[in-house]
């Protein structure tokens, strides 16, 4: 899924770092910025973060703690204020009621899994991760020499995992199952009744523990009701760790907080890497973030509605043009389109299409749209397009894959 870092007589990475590599991701977006930067008309649908900018009371909190002097070192893994505030969302959102001590905040949710992993992988234990997956989950595994066991989700399975598939892939090295709903890149959620049978696997293997990443939490479409394991089965409580952040739901990617909740021995164990590695999460985010949490929460509802009428203009779109099926996800920002009735075709330049890196290097040469494929995220042939950008862009990419699309032959 990596292409492989870039060695030198002066320069070799660690063997650690060598193995990971730079996404394939980076690689199409470093495509599309080359060819914009020559003067092309590229669209690109690659962004992993809602185009709406922070709200202003977020802001504000921030510019006041900064005057205020919030401008120190905190406590290690997020102060008690901010703490409270994550525990009185999982209440409020949630229904979960957890210790001050069972909560740990760092820069962003990326790090509370980085921590988290760090903090429990020992080489060749195992880590369970459904696929389609966000490529940073096996990276942090391989990081920490731990081993990612990938386990493909069907489209008929509304790319969900199964509890007997996930039965099968538990061994006795196995540390973790990674799950993540509304999921990043397929867009697809866990029911209750979804999670039900992976949860009763999972009490069947005590060793197992549970990491949830709950991003996306806010971002769910029609009637979806959002549920968190944690909240669904009290027995697993004690090996779950629900991961969550404000990055996604209050449009603050660049101010870095997320947050964890689970067992107090497992967060005092993530505090000690995050002690070394950033010391403590950013001061003024955390003000920024407790207004986030605390204020108001209605804007949310707003921004979903404009989400999901971008979704549906997506996945009609897509639906309308042969050869590709797309089917509605349930939250997040993304679709997760199958382009295998494309895969044998040729381009008007006499190029076969063999895979979905093909299709969409042949999208962005041919209509100036950047997608990233479906291989980058352990599932092909398939494309990924974010419609977290305005609707008149994301029509007009849609005709231009369905102009480039009735090209091929
Ligand atoms: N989890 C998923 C599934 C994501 O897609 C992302 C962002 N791309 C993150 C976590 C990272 O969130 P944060 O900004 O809090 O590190």
């Amino acid at each position: 899924m990596n292409a492989p870092l870039h060695t030198s007589a002066l320069f070799r990475p660690s063997h650690r770092i060598a193995s990971i590599g730079v996404s394939e991701i980076l690689k199409i977006s470093g495509l599309a910025a080359e060819m914009k930067r020559q003067g092309r008309d590229i669209i690109v649908l690659g962004a992993g973060e809602p185009d709406f900018d922070t709200p202003d009371p977020i802001k504000d909190a921030a510019e006041r703690a900064i005057r205020a002097g919030v401008t120190k070192y905190t406590a290690l893994d997020g102060g008690q204020e901010l703490k409270a505030a994550i525990r009185a969302k999982f209440k409020r959102d949630n229904e979960l009621e957890f210790a001050q001590d069972e909560i740990t905040v760092s820069a962003g949710a990326k790090q509370v899994l980085f921590n988290a992993m760090m903090a429990t992988i020992n080489p060749g234990d195992e880590v369970i991760i459904p696929t389609p997956f966000w490529v940073t989950y096996a990276d942090i595994v391989a990081i920490v020499g731990g081993t990612p066991v990938l386990v493909p989700c069907s489209e008929a399975n509304g790319f969900r995992l199964q509890g007997n598939v996930l039965e099968r892939a538990i061994t006795p090295r196995t540390r973790w199952l990674m799950l993540n709903s509304p999921s990043n890149p397929s867009g697809a959620a866990y029911s209750e009744t979804d999670y039900r049978p992976i949860l009763d696997v999972l009490i069947k293997h005590p060793h197992v523990w549970l990491m949830v990443d709950d991003i996306y939490e806010h971002i769910i479409y029609d009637d979806f009701r959002f549920v968190t394991p944690a909240a669904i089965e009290p027995a697993l409580r004690s090996r779950i760790l629900t991961v969550n952040g404000v990055s996604k739901a209050y449009a603050m990617t660049g101010w870095r907080i997320g947050y964890g909740a689970g067992p107090s021995p497992l967060i005092r164990a993530m505090a000690v890497v995050q002690s070394q590695s950033t010391s403590c999460p950013s001061s003024v985010s955390q003000a920024a973030a407790i207004e986030a949490l605390n204020g108001p929460q209605d804007f949310i509802r707003d921004r979903c509605s404009s989400f999901q009428q971008r979704r549906d203009l997506v996945v009609g779109a897509l639906n309308a043009i042969d050869g590709i099926r797309c089917r509605a996800p349930e939250g997040a920002f993304y679709t997760f389109a199958s382009c295998a009735g494309l895969i044998g075709k040729v381009t008007p330049d006499g190029q076969t299409l063999r895979s979905d890196t093909d299709f969409a290097e042949y999208l962005l040469r041919a209509a100036g749209v950047a997608v990233i494929p479906g291989s980058a995220f352990g599932l092909a042939p398939y494309f990924r397009i974010s419609y977290a950008t305005s609707a008149v862009e994301l029509e007009d990419a849609c005709q231009r894959i369905a102009r480039a699309t009735a090209g091929l032959s």
